[in-house]
């Protein structure tokens, strides 16, 4: 059996060439799968009965399927899906109520081998890559879920997308191409993978590349990022300012508050000089509790000072808003849950 999402237009016409028909007949299950993000193929119904038949005796829509959907109060939406091999990813939707946008937040990996000490996702170890096409299908499972088109994507799911680089490439193109989705729509986070990064500059990439840093200095980064011991934030630095260089294109900071630990205003001044030279949004996420280790989230007066502290440097910031708090909507946490069940 075909799994029809995924496919791009020319493998479509290879089915229908099989089937006897038309080129026409691609294009139209390509805009069903796509665009009107249909469940069956008996509802694609500017074809004919008896070809539906056909195509249904050698393709289906997808074989994912929906494991757990939480929907929380503000409207986020929290899907853990399972692929045919049994293994499972998070796929998050988020919605902002003054905007339009439809927000997709995918997994590239199932588990990651990185292993920040406060993430859910780390502690389960690298299972293994997801491919491009099982990337777009957490797209398209949303889409056909909700009936509403995704109109951006960020890499901030399980894993870590510049350790498969190749499909997040590759899907990154087909959310382009397929899904319309311009490429300022798109946003990979990374942990730091250092060649990756310098690749991206050379590919001139122009979508939006988020760095999680997380740490004002290596002694502090260490702690939470075993990553640092490789990439460490000097070479990180160079690293950026070629992205900077290269692609024009200004870079997101994440920066995770943790009480006590990094949201101090010795931590915001070096973070401040550390960023001082380098093009860049700063996005602070205040920590979101797990049950697996002693870090606190800082309390709002305390993401207040450093927020203001941090703006005295001239760069915009932002606080992340909590999304989903009432779902679990933290990386890896509906997956730890469901393990632990
Ligand atoms: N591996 C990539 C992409 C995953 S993004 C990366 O780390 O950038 C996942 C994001 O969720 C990261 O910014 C990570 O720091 C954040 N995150 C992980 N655990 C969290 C927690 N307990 N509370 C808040 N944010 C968390
Ligand atoms: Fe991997 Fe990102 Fe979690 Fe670190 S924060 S363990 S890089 S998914």
């Amino acid at each position: 059996m075909k799994v029809l999402s995924g496919l791009n237009l020319k493998e479509i016409e290879q089915i229908t060439d099989e089937l006897g028909a038309t080129k026409f007949r691609a294009r139209q299950i390509h805009n069903w799968i796509y665009l009107k993000s249909v469940k069956e193929i008996d509802e694609m119904t500017d074809l004919s009965l008896k070809f539906r038949e056909e195509l249904k005796k050698v393709a289906v829509v997808t074989d994912i399927k929906i494991k757990v959907k939480q929907v929380s109060s503000d409207g986020t939406i929290k899907y853990l899906l399972e692929f045919p091999d049994g293994e499972c990813v998070e796929t998050v939707l988020m919605r902002f109520d003054n905007r339009a946008n439809l927000t997709a937040c995918v997994s590239s990996q199932v588990g990651c081998a990185v292993n920040c000490s406060f993430c859910a996702t780390g502690k389960r170890g690298f299972i293994r890559n997801l491919t491009y096409k099982e990337i777009i299908e957490q797209v398209l499972t949303i889409q056909r879920d909700t009936g509403l088109k995704v109109t951006n994507v960020v890499f901030m799911g399980q894993g870590e997308p510049l350790l498969n680089l190749d499909n997040v490439l590759k899907a990154m193109e087909i959310f382009n191409e397929n899904f319309q989705i311009g490429a300022r729509r798109l946003t990979v986070s990374t942990s730091g993978i250092i060649p990756q990064i310098r690749k991206l500059a050379d590919l001139d990439m122009q979508s939006t590349l988020a760095l999680s840093l997380h740490a004002p200095n290596h002694d502090i980064r260490l702690k939470l990022m075993p990553i640092e011991a490789k990439y460490n934030m000097e070479d990180l630095h160079k690293a950026l300012k070629y992205y900077v260089d290269k692609t024009g294109r200004r870079i997101t900071i994440e920066y995770l508050l943790i009480k006590d630990l990094n949201d101090t205003i010795d931590s915001a001044k070096q973070l401040a000089h550390y960023l001082k030279d380098i093009k860049c949004n700063i996005n602070l996420i205040p920590y979101n509790p797990t049950e697996k280790n002693d870090y606190k989230r800082p309390s709002n007066n305390a993401i207040m000072k450093f927020k203001s502290l941090m703006e005295q440097s001239g760069k915009k910031v932002t606080v992340r808003l909590e999304r989903g708090a009432d779902i679990d909507a933290a990386c890896g946490q509906l997956r730890g849950k469901v393990d632990a069940s």
